[in-house]
C-alpha cells in the first residue's frame, strides 16, 4: 500500500515523506488526530519507506514486496518495535506474563522500560533507521510517559519514536513537547458517506454513520443499522420534548446518558438534526434533509421555534459535547444540554 492510498491526509503525509526525502526526520513525533483516519497506518508506510530495499524508497515511497517492507507489515522487523497496551499484545501473542499479573489495559512502564533500557541499547539489526511505534500513545499511564521522557529528549542515533494518538492533548505536556506534532485531519463527510456506500451501506444510512464518526472511517463503519435506528429515536424522543415539563427531560438524560460514546452520538446527531431544521426554515418544502425520514418532526420544530433560539440550542448542544469530551458525567451533560435549550 503506498502513501497515496491515505485518503483525506495530505498535509500530514507531505510533511512525513518530505522529511524522509531530505533525511531529516524528527526523533520524536506525534501523529495527532481523530481515531480511525490513518494515523497507525501512516506510522507503519514511514517505517518501510526509511527501510525499503525497493526502487521507490528514494522518492520516500516503500515499495510493499522487498523483505524489509514486508517483515515491518508483519510486525516481525528487528529494528521496528510497536508497543501497545499489554492486552492487545497479549491478545497477539507479544506479551508474557510477570509475576502472575494479569495483562493491563494501559501501556506500563515495564513496557517503556523494556524498550528504552534494553532493546535501545542494542545495535541496530538489519534496518537503517530504527523506529518505537507507540500506539495508542494515550495508553501509557504516567510513569510510562515519565519513562520514555530521557529517551525523547537524547535518542539514540538513526532512531525515531512516534507516538499515535485519537486523544493527543491527554499526553503530559512534558511530551507534546518534545515531538513533532503531524496533524491528521478527520475526513470530509461526503468523502466517509461515498466509502460506506461503496461498501455496500444503503445511501441514507451512509450519510447518518458518516454524519455521527466524528470524522472517523473506522468510527463509521461500526456503526451498523441497529446502532444508527437507537440514534435516530433519541432525536425523535428530543424533538418532542417540550419547556413546560422537566421530568421527560431529566428522564431522556438518565436513559441517553448511561453510555459516554451513546450521549455523544446523541449530541452529534442533535446537531445534524438542528441543521435540518434550518434548512427546512430557509428551504420549506422541498428542504433536502440529512435525516429525510425526521421530516415531520422537523417541519413541527421549523414552524414552532425561531432561527435564533434553533441557534441557541445548537451552541448548547455543542457545549455537552465539549463537557462530554472531558469527561463530565453523561447524563449531567444531557441534563444541563437540556435545561440551556428550554431555560437557557
Ligand atoms: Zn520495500
Amino acid at each position: 500500500m503506498p502513501f497515496s492510498e491515505l485518503i483525506g491526509q495530505d498535509r500530514a503525509v507531505g510533511m512525513l515523506r518530505a522529511a524522509l526525502s531530505r533525511g531529516a526526520l524528527h526523533h520524536g513525533l506525534l501523529l495527532a488526530g481523530p481515531e480511525g483516519v490513518g494515523k497507525g497506518t501512516a506510522a507503519r508506510l514511514l517505517a518501510q519507506a526509511a527501510n525499503c530495499d525497493g526502487p521507490s524508497a528514494r522518492q520516500a515511497e516503500p515499495c510493499g514486496a522487498c523483505g524489509p517492507c514486508r517483515k515491518i507489515a508483519r510486525g516481525v522487523h528487528p529494528d521496528v518495535l510497536v508497543v501497545s497496551e499489554e492486552r492487545t499484545m497479549a491478545r497477539e501473542g507479544r506479551w508474557e506474563p510477570r509475576g502472575g499479573r494479569a495483562p493491563s489495559r494501559d501501556i506500563v512502564v515495564d513496557q517503556i522500560r523494556d524498550v528504552v533500557d534494553r532493546r535501545l541499547s542494542l545495535k541496530r539489526f538489519e534496518g537503517r533507521r530504527r523506529f518505537v511505534i507507540v500506539d495508542p500513545a494515550d495508553a501509557m499511564n504516567p510513569q510510562a510517559q515519565n519513562a520514555l521522557l530521557k529517551t525523547l529528549e537524547e535518542p539514540p542515533e538513526d532512531t525515531t519514536l512516534v507516538l499515535v494518538s485519537g486523544a493527543a492533548d491527554s499526553l503530559l505536556p512534558t511530551i507534546r513537547s518534545r515531538c513533532l506534532r503531524v496533524p491528521f485531519a478527520p475526513l470530509p463527510a461526503g468523502l466517509l458517506a461515498a466509502r460506506l456506500e461503496a461498501a455496500g451501506r444503503p445511501a441514507e444510512q451512509a450519510r447518518l454513520a458518516a454524519a455521527l464518526s466524528g470524522g472517523s472511517l473506522g468510527r463509521a463503519l461500526s456503526l451498523d443499522a441497529r446502532a444508527l435506528e437507537a440514534r435516530r429515536r433519541a432525536v425523535e424522543e428530543i424533538a418532542s420534548l417540550g419547556p413546560d415539563d422537566a421530568r421527560p427531560w431529566i428522564a431522556f438524560a438518565r436513559e441517553r446518558g448511561s453510555d459516554r460514546d451513546a450521549a455523544r452520538e446523541t449530541c452529534q446527531l442533535v446537531l445534524v438534526w438542528l441543521r435540518d431544521v434550518l434548512v427546512r426554515m430557509a428551504a420549506g418544502d422541498g428542504a433536502a434533509l440529512v435525516l429525510a425520514d425526521l421530516a415531520p418532526a422537523t417541519a413541527a420544530a421549523a414552524a414552532r421555534i425561531g432561527p435564533a433560539e434553533v441557534l441557541r440550542r445548537v451552541e448548547r448542544t455543542r457545549q455537552a459535547l465539549s463537557a462530554l469530551r472531558q469527561n463530565a458525567s453523561p447524563a449531567l451533560a444531557l441534563e444541563g444540554m437540556l435545561i440551556g435549550w428550554f431555560h437557557g
